[in-house]
């Protein structure tokens, strides 16, 4: 399973709250850099305000309490079976999108953009890790960080397809442990705020899927040569 999918089965419980504090933060990083699981997100956003609101004997059939408890305070009772059963998870997410279904139906008042914005995911984190022996920076996830040498400290000309490929770090970032350098900001042609660390622009890459990869390191393509963040050469 990809970490999207994986993401996607939790985004229903990480709305609801019944989810671990451990997952939460991997779900809230995760959606720091993933626009596509963001946007979502931005559509189950009214799960948890909509379920509050169907007759409670809806929400004791789908959820097994006699209410459905504040997001933000799950009873422990509930974290713990679903940490317990991953599989409770899906049926959780399953029963809140029927839930759904069932409301719209029943002709209760869909409306998401009235729903309060998703709490926005802290500011994200560039950590030092070691990948095949050298320390590099990464992103929270653990995805190689690269800088591209056609960059200047307060511009960056890689836009469109190459952006595509080489997504912009969002800005701003904090440094983790181990983690040297000036880290900064700047604002991309499309209004974007985009992460430097010494000057250096800083973007990931669609090659690597998962910690551990630098498969764009040394790469000269998308218009000039890219190179992996090594804090050891740095
Ligand atoms: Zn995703």
């Amino acid at each position: 399973m990809d970490e999207c999918t994986s993401i996607r089965n939790e985004l229903g419980v990480y709305l609801l709250g019944a989810i671990t504090p451990a997952d939460r933060a991997r779900v809230a990083w995760h959606l720091v850099s993933c626009e596509r699981c963001r946007d979502e997100m931005a559509g189950l956003a009214a799960l948890p305000a909509l379920l509050r609101r169907l007759p409670a004997g809806t929400v004791m059939q789908f959820a097994g309490q006699s209410a459905l408890p504040p997001a933000s305070i799950p009873p422990k009772s509930l974290v713990d079976r679903v940490a317990r059963r991953r599989r409770t998870r899906r049926w959780l997410t399953t029963a809140a999108v029927t839930s759904l279904a069932a409301a719209a139906s029943a002709g209760w008042a869909v409306a998401v953009s009235n729903s309060p914005p998703a709490r926005a995911p802290a500011a994200a984190v560039l950590e030092a890790r070691r990948i095949g022996g050298v320390r590099i920076l990464t992103d929270a996830q653990g995805l190689t960080v690269y800088w591209f040498a056609p960059d200047s400290a307060t511009a960056s000309p890689c836009t469109d397809s190459c952006a595509a490929k080489w997504p912009p770090v969002p800005g701003p970032v904090s440094a983790g442990p181990g983690v040297p350098g000036t880290l900064g900001t700047i604002t991309r042609p499309d209004g974007t705020v985009q992460a430097t660390w010494d000057g250096h622009p800083l973007y990931t890459a669609r090659l690597d899927t998962a910690p551990g990869q630098a498969s764009g390191n040394n790469l000269d393509i998308s218009g000039g040569t890219w190179h992996e963040c090594a804090i050891t050469r740095h």
